[in-house]
């Protein structure tokens, strides 16, 4: 992309800070977190550029916006030297504000594989304005919105994740599937110590798929027929948390769905075991892991379909 310095000339010194409503304060001065899938900017698609909303420095464009599927607006690079990282107080993630007026805007995550760059800078809503294109003459940004295929993404986890790879990516409207790691405590987890238990991830995949073929909820469906939803923290000869059943929900409709069906096979007399969680950051496993059934040229011993519906 072509990247062009706009709203230079503008010091800290000479521009006035916008003053800030109460939930301003409290996400760009006290570093909270705006609720996910609240913000007016987390499906927001038009081009041009976000700027601080306390001191209007521009911070990001349009053409790096991206749906990261949670929660909040999500840009996969910065406008240069627009934004600074510094460690998180929580002594994991990386923090980021605006350089200028050091407002915080939110964290930047690396190697979830979710855009090329590998990078989702994670930002509240609340940080940022919007200055449309037509509004701004030096943007040069090619909008995202005239992108042909508007995909969206789930997260299940249901025992090894080669099975589960394996069984929906055969799903028409499914793009692609990715096994990797979630709901633990440790960043980057490697596969040794998921299986070491002590770091409380779930081996799950990420789907990525075609909204306009296949639904959620047939996705979904497909799961809950694949694995065996009413064993716990096991499936089949695999024992352990990492395979337990769980869904990790990218949006309240992903969640009332997950529920649903849920409640659908308990009223069909089975106990099911499968939690339904907010989705946390998905960490992509190790390459050896991927595709696992289609190099080895063999069949799952661990997930077949069972007919539940
Ligand atoms: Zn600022």
């Amino acid at each position: 992309m072509t990247l062009v310095a706009v709203g230079t000339g503008a010091s800290p010194q000479n521009r006035t800070m916008k003053p800030l409503n109460d939930e301003e304060k409290r996400v760009i001065l006290h570093k909270g977190t705006e609720a996910p899938f609240s913000g007016r900017f987390y499906k927001h698609q038009e081009p041009g550029t976000y700027v601080c909303r306390q001191c209007g420095a521009p911070l990001y464009r349009s053409a790096d916006k991206f749906d990261a599927g949670c929660g909040w607006p999500s840009f996969d690079d910065e406008i240069p030297g627009a934004v600074k990282r510094s460690p998180d107080a929580d002594g994991r993630r990386t923090e980021i504000t605006c350089a200028r007026c050091g407002g915080h805007l939110g964290h930047v995550f690396f190697g979830e594989r979710l855009t090329p760059r590998n990078v989702r800078h994670c930002v509240n809503s609340l940080s940022l304005d919007f200055i449309p294109a037509a509004a701004d003459e030096s943007s040069q940004s090619e909008p995202r919105s005239g992108k042909p295929v508007e995909t969206d993404t789930a997260i299940f986890a249901g025992g090894c994740f080669w099975g589960v790879e394996h069984m929906l990516s055969k799903l028409p409207g499914v793009r692609d599937v990715v096994s990797g790691y979630i709901g633990g405590k440790t960043e980057n987890p490697t596969y040794e110590q998921v299986c070491s238990h002590r770091t409380g991830h779930a081996e799950a995949v990420r789907v990525t798929f075609d909204p306009r073929q296949v639904s959620y909820e047939e996705l979904a469906r497909l799961f809950f027929e694949i694995h065996d939803p009413t064993q716990l923290n096991r499936q089949g000869p695999d024992i352990g948390d990492q395979y337990r059943s769980e869904i990790f929900y990218n949006s309240p409709e992903q969640r009332r769905i997950a529920e649903k069906l849920i409640a659908e096979l308990q009223s069909k007399g089975y106990r099911v075991v499968t939690r339904v969680t907010p989705a946390s950051t998905f960490w992509p496993a190790e390459d050896y892991h991927q595709d696992y059934y289609e190099r080895k040229g063999t069949k799952p011993y661990c997930h077949a379909y069972t007919k539940r519906f």
